[in-house]
């Protein structure tokens, strides 16, 4: 999550990159549901714990340059024996800060792309090494990406169009990482069926399980994420609006892409303990419940839009 307001710049200008319609339809039940067998709640728990323990993820520090790294080597490891994945480490000329990717070939020339910030901060502190553990923002949306990897691990998933997860440097100082790569994509005219942010997956508060915000992102995507709450995870969810650009999703709307955002609370009851010393896995009560079940909609998302 982002907290201030981007240069009017930013706001200012979108263009158009290259989406398609989409017939947004569920029609692979029995897929997603195998697949959700495989989301398995300790080993959640286990990478949120292990990449919240570095003492910050800020984007000029030394140890949230080593844990973009670190994240790379361990993609890289999970997927080394498929010749149809490639891993990537993604410099910027905007952060020292390096984002990560993996990227599953597909037959088609289209992409779906799910993609969450590494990055932390600590907002009352101007010290880049100020401890900024972000156990749920944003290790949680790390944590169900890194899930999603395992699990088409486990599955030998073999997409129809090409998958792309995003691990996006330096989101909580301006979205440098997600504004770099959905230019560029833009710019090479990618065509993206669909885009995913998971930033906030494990902190439940308030009535609703999962919260679409609905400005910056796309109408008919949003009811299509709707859809697929009611049919696979059937737990209550509602829309709720940030106001401004509150993360990467934003990056990729700007540029003309469909996105959504599915959040883990409503705003005005969000993680109070976001971008201190104590966004800690202890906020949660050393549980990661809340991601298991946003691992399981980022899952019935893969799949139902790889058709
Ligand atoms: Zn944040």
């Amino acid at each position: 999550m982002f907290k201030n307001l981007l240069p009017l710049t930013l706001i200012l200008f979108f263009t158009q990159g290259t989406t398609y319609a989409f017939d947004y339809n569920i029609n692979r039940k029995y897929d997603v549901t195998r697949a959700f067998l495989e989301v398995n709640e300790r080993r959640i728990y286990g990478f949120i714990k292990d990449f919240s323990s570095y003492r910050t993820r800020f984007h000029e520090s030394a140890d949230g340059i080593r844990a973009a790294k670190d994240l790379y080597d361990s993609w890289c490891a999970l997927t080394d024996h498929r010749s149809d994945i490639e891993c990537e480490l993604i410099p910027h000329k905007s952060t020292p800060q390096s984002s990560v990717a993996i990227h599953i070939k597909g037959s088609t020339d289209k992409h779906i792309i799910l993609g969450g910030h590494l990055d932390s901060i600590n907002t009352n502190s101007t010290d880049p090494n100020a401890p900024a553990p972000g156990a749920g923002d944003n290790a949680s949306g790390i944590g169900v990406l890194n899930e999603l990897i395992n699990i088409l691990m486990i599955k030998n998933y073999r997409p129809k169009h090409n998958i792309s997860l995003y691990a996006y440097a330096a989101e909580e100082v301006g979205l440098l990482g997600s504004e770099d790569i959905a230019s560029k994509a833009a710019s090479n005219d990618k065509k993206i069926l669909g885009v995913l942010q998971i930033d906030g997956a494990n902190y439940k508060a308030g009535p609703k399980s999962i919260v679409l915000i609905n400005d910056y992102t796309n109408y008919e995507q949003n009811k299509f994420l709707g859809m697929l709450i009611d049919n696979y995870l059937r737990v209550s969810w509602g829309y709720d609006k940030c106001g401004y650009a509150c993360s990467d999703h934003y990056s990729w709307h700007r540029q003309g892409y469909k996105t959504s955002f599915p959040f883990e609370s409503n705003l005005d009851v969000e993680n109070p303990f976001i971008h201190t010393e104590n966004d800690t896995l202890a906020v949660t009560s050393f549980s990661a419940t809340h991601a298991a079940l946003f691992t399981k909609l980022a899952l019935s998302y893969l799949y139902e839009m790889d058709k």
